[in-house]
């Protein structure tokens, strides 16, 4: 899979680096071809490089525009090595190979953000050198191609390791990193002429979302707000149909995101499941034998936040569980399918909407997830791991029994889809507490104890529903006082992150109360 290196074009507007490279080629035997301005710097460092007129047996014109557009230049980059009919079409047509090409384009950002006129950016949008890195990108098989400077100093020294020749590894690494220079080079130019034009949120583009349905409102009714989507063929809130109800709010659309996002937890396979979701956070989860008992464990949770929630199941919505669901105030339901009985009992709540997805979310996909800044925006992956697939440590002298273990696994489930500072009570695979985005743990600890208690009451029961309880943290307890508290509210078992320096404390305090204890190793932050 190597390539040897004879000839290389370098066309670069910022010559950083350049003639020290470009000597090493030529100490590698490369034979050096340039463009007007380049070709001078390397002939004014005393090297021997050649025109791309000679080549091309076409002068420069247009103030630069025409200098590497033409089959000499771009044949020389795109034919297949060993392949004859390519061969064939080199020969007949004095195509010689072009082995390396090293571009950077004109400065077009850097003019732009000085604040040059329209036109001088107009000219600053280079034409050929995005066409060249984009042939030598796609014949990175046979051709290598370096858009930073930054990489000079390593194909040096692959050259010399491999005698003049580049990896096909390496090549195909390069050809990545140049793709995603052109795509940011012409996302630089589209934006600017965005804004030219007076087009609203650029930023938003830059999310390479689609505007599907411009909204009355955003989380506030001063905010204007758009949904976008991005083609993600992920099943969820962008590609659920609606079977009925009133158009969806903003709020509604990131609710119902997070409910499924979270019920999508769950195999239908294994078990039916519910998440009733309120202001983003799961405020009810359960597992059942049906839909409908999962709705009712659920409910139970938290009954007086899940008035005006949203509601989300992991199986084909039927009619027993529809009957539960729309004897209180529910903003939306979302569902991978309904049976028609199902649809026909919701259809008795007007303004119910009712979203199909067709299918679950895969919750291990890889994706990204955006959040923005002043100035700008994140992006990061995915939270996509799941607790089936971690390596659970059992730190305490006692280990979970058999159904602590279960509802363990369950809560960490949960609590991967709670805002942080989260804790989530669980027994019976349900949540009985649930204490979300406090500034500290030992607060989200003891509202979720509260919460269960609360439960109980509603309940008509003596005891809370902590007594008896698992408890999961979504990162760990920094201190023994949060897993105290929640062993206070009657916690038997936990699971948590580990990997804080007191951990040694946290372990002890545990045993010293009897209660088990599991390390999953991974941490579930969510703000
Ligand atoms: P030089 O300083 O060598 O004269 O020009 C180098 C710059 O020209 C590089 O940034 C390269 O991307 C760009 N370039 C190379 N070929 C063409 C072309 O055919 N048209 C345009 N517009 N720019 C080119």
């Amino acid at each position: 899979d190597q390539r040897k290196v004879a000839r290389a074009l370098l066309s670069v507007s910022d010559k950083t680096g350049l003639v020290e490279f470009a000597r090493a080629l030529a100490g590698h035997g490369v034979e050096l071809v340039s463009t007007g301005g380049t070709r001078k710097a390397l002939a004014d460092a005393g090297l021997a490089v050649k025109d791309i007129s000679d080549l091309t047996h076409f002068p420069e014109m247009m103030d630069g525009r025409l200098k590497t557009l033409h089959p000499k230049v771009h044949g020389g980059l795109l034919a297949i090595r060993e392949n004859p009919e390519h061969e064939a079409a080199m020969l007949a047509h004095d195509i010689r190979p072009i082995d390396l090409l090293v571009v950077n384009l004109y400065p077009f950002e850097a003019t732009l953000a000085k604040g040059a006129p329209f036109e001088e950016c107009v000219e600053n949008i280079d034409i050929g050198g995005p066409a060249m890195i984009r042939a030598a990108s796609k014949n990175h098989d046979d051709v290598a191609v370096v858009v930073d400077p930054a990489d000079y100093a390593a194909m040096v020294e692959e050259l010399t390791a491999t005698q003049g020749a580049t990896t096909r590894a390496t090549r195909r690494r390069l050809a990545q990193k140049a793709f995603a220079r052109t795509a940011a080079y012409d996302a630089a130019i589209s934006n600017w002429l965005a804004q030219e034009l007076g087009e609203a949120s650029p930023p938003v583009r830059a999310f390479g979302g689609k505007l599907s349905e411009p909204m009355r409102y955003g989380e506030n009714p001063h905010q204007s707000a758009g949904f976008y989507v991005t083609g993600e063929a992920r099943p969820g809130v962008a590609t659920a149909k609606q079977a009925q109800g009133k158009k969806l709010s903003y709020n509604n659309i990131n609710d119902t995101d997070a409910a499924f996002e979270c019920v999508a937890e769950f195999d239908p396979a294994r078990t039916a499941a519910v998440v009733i979701v309120k202001h983003a956070n799961p405020c009810g989860v359960a597992e059942g034998a049906s839909l409908e008992e999962a709705y009712v464990k659920a409910l139970r949770c938290d009954p007086t936040s899940a008035y005006g929630g949203i509601v989300a199941l992991n199986r084909k919505l039927d009619a027993q569980a529809a009957r539960e669901i729309v004897k209180i105030f529910t903003e939306v339901i979302i569902a991978p399918d309904a049976e028609q009985e199902a649809i026909e009992i919701v259809a008795a709540k007007k303004n119910l909407r009712l979203l199909l997805t067709g299918g679950l979310p895969d919750p291990r996909a890889r994706g990204l997830a955006f959040r923005s800044v002043a100035g700008g925006f994140l992006a990061q992956s995915r939270d996509n791991a799941v607790v089936d697939a971690m390596d659970l440590k059992i730190v305490t002298k006692r280990a979970p029994s058999e159904a602590e273990l279960a509802n363990l696994k369950f809560a960490y489930r949960v609590v991967k889809h709670v805002k942080s500072n989260a804790i989530v009570y669980a027994r019976d695979l349900a949540t009985v507490g649930i204490g979300a985005g406090q500034m500290s743990r030992v607060d989200s600890s003891r509202i979720a104890a509260h919460k269960a208690g609360e439960a109980a009451q509603a309940a008509g029961l003596a005891q809370s529903l902590a007594k008896g309880a698992v408890v999961a943290s979504d990162a760990f307890f920094p201190f023994a006082d949060g897993l105290l508290a929640a062993v206070a509210a009657g916690a038997t078992a936990a699971i948590q992150p580990g990997g804080s320096v007191n951990d040694k404390d946290v372990i002890a305090a545990a045993d010293e109360k009897g209660i088990a204890m599991i390390f999953t190793g991974v941490r579930h932050f969510r703000h």
